[in-house]
């Protein structure tokens, strides 16, 4: 940069002047050929014209960096008087981090280097205050000699300086805000190059500064097949010519990223003099969004099946096609059994694992063109497309594929890493053509499903009429079952516990007084008790009447001995507050505990052993005795059933009722009685009718037995009235 250039004309017509000046000030300090008043008069004209500068000018000896002369607006820009500054050197009025640059560029001039410099620096003026100004320094020439002097003009650009701050304040803040909005933002120029863009523009395409700048027009790079970016600008054209004046193109795009991925968006543009403001938008995050929100609503997020809403969507399809095609198909419906007690004893988190690992069972059974759904809860639906010509086959294709879906899910799953058994129930039915809406079907194979679920379970059964009237008596017998417990239909019943010829005791078995059909045996609806939770306030009555009637017989030494053993349902058992609740019963009728048993099944107390323990351990620390129901009947695992506090087992009646005519069976009950004795406990078995069965048991050396042979169940009166025609009945053993 020439100095000229660097302090503006009229600075440098002053500059040269004082150059001029000075040299003539050097002459006359080092003595003059001309006469000393004619030097005197011009040194006064020249010094008036230097005072009167609107530039502060200064001479500095170059050796020791001192002002050796100042005119009157060097003066006024720093606020000192020409006497204090003369004799200062450079570096007292400058501000110390400017002034090593200062240095070295002054050391450049005096090493001839360069013929002059300019900087921008602050100095000091007397009052400690801070002044910008705008520095040019060359060399005096002497004439036939080596410069001893430079001269510095400077101009206070205090005023400039601040304006130019708060323009780069302000356009910081400009740029912060544009990188800030959640927009992609591109100020392209007439052939498309790109001038400007903020950083959310760069989070959009990847593409920086540097793919950009110098690299043509944008859209080369955004659209490279030029037929799509032929396609992408005239469709960019068109939006602008269609937006009315004032107003903002608009239109989406596919526009190919940095790294050769596509991204989607919308983009707007306002045109800006010869050049355009674009925006982008970023529509892969509302795409995302949108994927997801359809996800949601057609798929079950736990199993990743589809739900409901899809399913009927599909099986609306199915059947569509089926008139199409004239071709028949099927639907199943499928639900896991105990369901609800796995999620209430171990947990939602292991009801879930269940029904993530039998989608993925199911999913292993299916072909591409079948729909498998989650229908809310435990329940899956198979839609097996219309693809066989006649109802029968229809109903084959369905029958292979529900046995194989059956003994796909018997193999135990793993829940937090334990061993899991569990059966379905399946439902089915065949559909041809439009004859039922998605609806009826669906009916349909619920009422089949309801019938397999009676039927016993893990099995299979097709829709027919007469399940359908099973379904409406299930229906109806839930609500009798809720006024029967609001009013009291339910009564104990008792039957006799025998040991040696003596009652020791009894088992309390329900029976429904039900208003229309007369007496219903527990097996009509204890199952359907336990699916509809309905046992718990089933379960408790019994506890309580059980307890009640314990306090009551404790007046009379006849009965006072006798011991009372109640059912206790799984569901009933796991609740949070079981042990509480019993002892309340017992606190409440002040029964005591030790003549109190409970029976549990096997299937109960493996759900959750710690659980189990926990809570029989606190129940025996108050005397209660528990005893295992239906022993020999489940999946036994004796290591558990080890550490279980039993006192009792009770051999189903199941190998009682054939032990005389099946070895096998005799040879279970030989097992179970010396198991019994291993593990310290006694064993009582049930459902004894006949003498023979009873002689048996004994030589085996169960003397506890408890069935028809002795007495059925009855209600309380002939019980206790059995009790009293028993001589040496109710003294205990
Ligand atoms: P369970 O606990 O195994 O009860 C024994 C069942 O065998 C009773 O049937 C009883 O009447 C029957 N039984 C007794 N001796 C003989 C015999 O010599 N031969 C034959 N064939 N059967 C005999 P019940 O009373 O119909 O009860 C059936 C099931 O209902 C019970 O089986 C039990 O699981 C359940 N249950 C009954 N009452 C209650 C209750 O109050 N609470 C709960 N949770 N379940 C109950
Ligand atoms: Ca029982
Ligand atoms: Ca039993």
């Amino acid at each position: 940069m020439s100095v000229l250039h660097a302090i503006g004309r009229r600075g440098a017509a002053l500059f040269a002047f004082a150059q001029r000046l000075l040299r003539r000030g050097g002459a006359a300090l080092v003595g003059a050929r001309r006469s000393r008043a004619a030097l005197l008069e011009s040194e006064k004209r020249l010094q008036a014209v230097f005072d009167q500068a609107a530039v502060g000018v200064a001479l500095v000896d170059m050796r020791t960096g001192c002002f050796e002369r100042v005119n009157q607006k060097y003066c006024d820009i720093l606020g000192y008087t020409r006497d204090e500054l003369q004799g200062r050197s450079v570096r007292d009025i400058s501000e110390a981090s400017d002034y090593q640059l200062n240095l070295d560029l002054r050391d450049e001039l005096q090493r001839g280097r360069r013929a002059s410099f300019q900087m921008e620096k602050r100095q000091l003026r007397k009052d400690g205050s801070m002044v910008w100004v705008d520095l040019t320094v060359a060399p005096v020439l002497q004439e036939g000699g080596v410069p001893r002097y430079n001269v510095g003009v400077i101009q206070d650009i205090t005023e400039r300086r601040r304006m130019q701050d708060t323009l780069r304040r302000s356009e910081e803040q400009l740029r912060s805000i544009l990188d800030h909005l959640p927009v992609g933002i591109l100020l392209s120029g007439p052939d498309g190059q790109a001038i400007f863009h903020n950083r959310h523009f760069v989070d959009i395409t990847g593409y920086t500064w540097r793919d950009l700048v110098g690299a043509g027009a944008w859209w080369t790079r955004a659209f490279p097949d030029p037929d799509v970016r032929a396609q992408a600008l005239s469709r960019w054209h068109a939006a602008c010519s269609q937006a009315h004046a004032g107003q903002i193109a608009r239109a989406e795009y596919d526009v190919c990223r940095a790294d050769g991925g596509i991204c989607s968006v919308a983009l707007s543009g306002i045109a800006l003099g010869h050049n355009e403001i674009l925006i982008f938008e970023d529509l892969s995050r509302y795409k995302a969004a949108e994927e997801q929100i359809n996800y949601l609503a057609y798929y079950d997020p736990l199993t990743g099946l589809a739900n409901w809403r899809l399913l009927r969507d599909r099986l609306d399809t199915a059947l569509s096609r089926s008139v199409l095609r004239k071709q028949c198909g099927a639907v199943l419906m499928l639900d896991l059994d105990r369901f609800k007690l796995l999620n209430e004893v171990r947990g939602h988190d292991c009801g879930d694992q269940l029904l993530r690992q039998v989608a993925q069972r199911l999913r292993g059974q299916v072909r591409t063109e079948d729909v498998l759904a989650r229908h809310g809860g435990d329940a899956f639906v198979l839609v097996l497309d219309a693809d066989r010509p006649t109802p029968t086959q229809a109903a084959a294709h369905a029958g292979e594929l529900g046995e194989r879906v059956l003994a796909a899910l018997r193999a135990p799953f793993l829940l937090d890493g334990e061993s899991y058994r569990t059966t379905a129930s399946i439902g089915a039915a065949v559909f041809q053509g439009r004859a039922e809406s998605p609806d009826e079907l669906l009916r349909q194979v619920d009422v089949a499903l309801y019938q397999a679920k009676a039927s016993g379970r893990d099995v299979l059964c097709f829709y027919d009429a007469r399940a359908q009237a099973l379904v409406s008596e299930r229906a109806a017998l839930e609500s009798d079952l809720r006024v029967a417990l609001e009013q009291g239909q339910l009564e104990p019943y008792y039957q006799a516990q025998v040991c040696d010829g003596r009652i020791i005791g009894a088992e309390i078995l329900v029976r429904w007084h039900h208003p229309r059909q007369g007496l219903v045996p527990p097996a009509a609806f204890i199952p359907l008790a336990e699916e509809t939770g309905l046992i718990q306030p089933l379960g408790e009555a019994m506890l309580r009447a059980a307890c009640q009637q314990l306090a009551a017989w404790a007046t009379d030494p006849r009965l006072a001995g006798l011991t009372l053993s109640v059912n206790i349902s799984p569901l009933q058992f796991y609740q949070d507050d079981f042990v509480a609740r019993v002892l309340d019963a017992l606190a409440d009728t002040g029964a005591d505990p030790s003549l109190l048993e409970l029976e549990l099944t096997e299937g109960l107390l493996l759900q959750d052993v710690e659980d189990t323990i926990a809570k029989m351990v606190r129940l025996k620390a108050r005397g209660l005795r528990f005893s295992l129901d239906d022993f020999g009947t489940g999946y036994s695992s004796l290591a558990y059933l080890k550490r279980l506090p039993l006192d009792q087992l009770k051999i189903d009646q199941s190998f009682v009722r054939d032990v005389l005519r099946d070895p096998n069976d005799a040879a279970i009950v030989r097992t179970l009685v010396a198991l019994g004795s291993t593990f310290g406990l006694r064993v009582i078995a049930e459902g004894v009718e006949t003498e023979a069965q009873k002689a048996f048991l004994l030589a085996q050396g169960c003397r506890h037995w408890q069935g028809y042979l002795f007495s059925r169940p009855v209600p309380l009166g002939r019980f206790t009235a059995l009790v009293r025609a028993n001589p040496a009945s109710g003294q205990g053993v």
